[in-house]
């Protein structure tokens, strides 16, 4: 048994001076780290998060893609980050929620109604815009931070839109895009240039008037913006010194990553000019942010998850979370978890993805099962909505990509299913329960405050 404190005889004193003195020095490089986390004007310390969003990466997408990489005891990045929660995805008027409304709960921390950005729960879509609502971008770059969004869909898409625009439709992406280059954003990565040239030239966007014919990218110069429209365009920027960096790599979303692999196995002049991957957009975003000397804040999206999920189609929507799982493995290994806190999560679920029962190990995901009582094989994936088999347009990796539907549409349904929330670095202790996604915003704000958010607060109902 031990005394406490414990007894110090002739030799402990040398050991207890020892001791001491390991404090003393252990005090005084506490001191040094915090004063290297503390900003150089005040008392606040200098944090930094970066959010990623898996557009559409409900928890069975998780598994199937551990699945297909590694088997079922493999480990993806996101089986390493410590914490968990799970997230309530509803929307203000259902419990299905589409990007709009659930962007707008974690950009703003307030539900709203589907289809709206950066409003709240006052708005109608398409018809009344509701109270314009602050997004942690915006509430950031106000403090001096640094702020970035990164997609693979179009910059104006909902989710990455929900973090820098406020709009009662979605689809305004003229709008969107206006709103972008006026924005305090220092990087904003992805596609959607169509928005930007002069037009109209997307006949469904009911908010772009006929006169309005401007370039946006030369007006995005006009405002401080250096334009990248390529891969190569994006590593010849290497500091944001001065600048802010606009990335429209493709004129609607980026191509799925397999499309992408296959045009950078072609002839070495033609790499240059290739769109960057998620991990390479992730990697660049993170290494100028930090290099900049200032705490920042950063949205990852992995915005074509959904669209192979709306599509049906497993395969690809499994290449597109491996390579999302690699952009937070990317970020993670020159973060520090002292100073940054990582989230990663997803808006919703799409499609009703399941994991049939009972193959062989060694078959894999890829394969069919027999019923126990007999007859037609099944596939081990199938959706609950969706195109299924039956679509005629191949999907970036072949014919066979498509897996059946219970309901047909030609378009899968979003899923009202809970998502994870993973949790990684400073204040990511926080990410623990049942939380409402409005939480993450209250988590990020609290985190980089410097402080822990009022656990009363991250539980109660949701403005
Ligand atoms: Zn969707």
């Amino acid at each position: 048994m031990t005394a406490f404190p414990p007894r110090i005889g002739a030799r402990g004193h040398a050991r207890a001076a020892a001791a001491i003195l390991a404090t003393l020095l252990a005090a005084a490089f506490a001191l040094a780290t915090g004063a290297a986390a503390r900003s150089t004007s005040g008392q606040a310390p200098r944090r930094s998060a970066v959010l990623f969003i898996g557009d559409g990466m409900g928890p069975a997408y998780v598994t199937a893609t551990r699945l297909a990489r590694g088997g079922s005891a493999g480990r993806l990045h996101l089986d390493d980050l410590p914490y968990t929660a799970l997230v309530r995805t509803y929307a203000a008027d259902g419990p299905v929620t589409d990007s709009a409304a659930a962007a707008t709960a974690m950009a703003c921390g307030a539900k709203t109604v589907n289809g709206v950005l950066g409003q709240d729960r006052t708005a109608v879509y398409r018809t009344k815009d509701g109270a314009k609502l602050e997004t942690i971008a915006t509430w950031a770059a106000r403090r001096g931070m640094r702020v970035g969004v990164v997609t693979t869909a179009r910059v104006t898409h909902a989710t990455p839109a929900a973090f820098y625009a406020s709009d009662n439709d979605r689809d305004h992406e003229r709008a969107i895009a206006r709103a972008a280059i006026g924005s305090p954003l220092d990087l904003l990565l992805g596609g959607g240039r169509e928005f930007f040239l002069p037009g109209p030239r997307v006949e469904d966007d009911g908010g772009w008037a006929a006169s309005d014919a401007e370039d946006l990218r030369s007006a995005a110069r006009g405002r401080g913006w250096t334009v990248a429209e390529s891969a190569a365009d994006l590593r010849a920027v290497v500091s944001l010194r001065g600048k802010k960096v606009l990335g429209l790599f493709a004129d609607s979303h980026l191509p799925f990553e397999a499309e992408t692999r296959a045009a950078q196995g072609g002839a070495p002049a033609a790499q240059g000019k290739t769109v960057p991957t998620i991990v390479e957009m992730t990697r660049w975003a993170v290494g100028v942010l930090k290099a900049g000397g200032r705490p920042f804040f950063l949205m990852v999206e992995g915005g074509r998850i959904d669209h192979a999920g709306h599509s049906n189609w497993a395969r690809t929507l499994v290449d597109e979370t491996a390579a999302f799982d690699g952009a937070v493995g990317a970020a993670i290994s020159v973060l520090d978890p002292k100073t940054t806190l990582v989230l990663v999560t997803a808006d919703h679920e799409t499609g009703g993805l399941a994991i049939n029962g009972y193959p062989e190990e060694k078959d894999g995901i890829w394969s069919t099962v027999r019923p126990q009582e007999g007859g037609k094989p099944y596939p081990v994936l199938s959706f609950m909505s969706g195109p299924g088999t039956h679509q005629v347009a191949p999907g970036p990796l072949g014919d066979d990509d498509a897996r059946p539907s219970g309901i047909a549409l030609t378009d899968a349904a979003h899923t009202g299913v809970d998502v994870a929330l993973y949790g990684w670095g400073v204040g990511a202790e926080q990410v623990r329960g049942t939380l409402d996604n409005t939480a993450i915003y209250g988590i990020l704000r609290a985190t980089l405050e410097g402080r822990t958010a009022d656990r009363k607060s991250l539980l109660g109902a949701p403005r």
